[in-house]
């Protein structure tokens, strides 16, 4: 980062934006790509540039841009969001293609699907390939375009050993975060075709996400995408090690896919509190739910630590 070769990224000329930009534009097999302060912004910005205002936008209940993007979907996009799949982690194409209906004065026309991969509230759950396969086919036939959350994609790609280009393919645009499971302390990208990228470059200066001397940052970001060996897939080991280890004390623990554990307790908020003061930092997702997640700062000694923390509050 202290190294990094930049320029005005505002202007369009730092050479390290410019190089990231290409690097997961490639990585994906898309056109182009726009670097982003973040996965919210990266997921406002596809919204923003398939639809028009007033336009619907189906996507699971759990879906990120419902649950955690403070309304901006709404607020800033002017769409209305639709969600589905009350049942289960993964959207359902019959689903989808019952939720479009026909053209009436009555309806705000549905002209886009969000699909998210992993499933970050599904327990961190990997979409299987025809599925994702199955949504944009079965999207696109119903005139809508397709827009993948990959904040987690590359978890999804190590789990199911598909290359990422491979499980993106046939979407029209892909959010994908360098920080959190990769590692990087800042940025997101959207990556899609040229056209929707010039527009979301301008939607993004519209929204206070130019950032100049950002060539810093995007060198954290290419460094984060080096595999690094099987960086990812050591937490995916850890995390399921954790899972076992809470199960085996008798622990609620649901299947552990990636690098997410979800575990079934009486009262999530008072757990997630008696484990902050264990040194085990989680989040209480529901009232009896917790979310633990293994990135590159829990090592082996934190997987134990934390197990012990369960077994003395338990
Ligand atoms: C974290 C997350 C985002 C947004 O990322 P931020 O960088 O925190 O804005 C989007 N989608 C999913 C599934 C996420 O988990």
């Amino acid at each position: 980062m202290a190294g990094a070769e930049v320029g005005d990224d505002v202007l369009g000329d730092d050479p390290t934006v410019q190089r990231l930009e290409a690097t997961i534009a490639e990585r994906l097999g898309l056109e182009a790509a726009l670097f982003v302060p973040s996965g919210t912004m990266a997921n406002l910005l596809a919204i923003a540039v398939s639809t028009r205002r007033g336009d619907e936008v189906l996507l699971h209940i759990d879906a990120h841009p419902f649950q955690h993007e403070a309304g901006g979907a709404g607020m800033f996009a002017g769409v209305q969001l639709h969600p589905l799949g009350h049942g289960g982690p993964f959207l359902d194409p019959t689903e989808v293609l019952s939720a479009v209906r026909p053209p009436n004065d009555h309806y705000a026309p549905a002209t886009l699907l969000c699909v998210e991969d992993t499933v970050n509230k599904g327990g961190g759950a990997v979409y299987p390939l025809d599925r994702l396969r199955d949504l944009h086919r079965a999207a696109h036939g119903a005139g809508l375009a397709t827009h993948l959350d990959g904040a987690r994609l590359f978890h999804a790609v190590v789990a199911s050993a598909t290359p990422a280009d491979v499980r993106v393919r046939g979407f029209d645009s892909v959010a994908t975060c360098f920080s959190k499971g990769l590692g990087a302390p800042v940025g997101s990208a959207l990556v899609s075709d040229r056209e929707r990228i010039a527009l979301a470059r301008r939607y993004r200066k519209a929204l206070g996400g130019g950032m100049r001397q950002s060539g810093v940052l995007a060198a954290a970001a290419l460094y984060a995408l080096d595999p690094h060996g099987d960086r990812l897939a050591e937490d995916h080991a850890r995390a399921r090690a954790l899972g076992d280890g809470l199960a085996t004390m008798g622990f609620d623990v649901e299947p552990v896919a990636t690098n997410m554990v979800y575990v079934g307790v009486d009262d999530g908020p008072a757990w997630q509190q008696a484990l902050s003061e264990h040194g085990v930092a989680c989040f209480a997702h529901g009232p009896r739910r917790l979310r633990l997640v293994v990135h590159l700062d829990v090592d082996d000694a934190g997987i134990r630590r934390a197990i012990e923390a369960f077994g003395r509050i338990g």
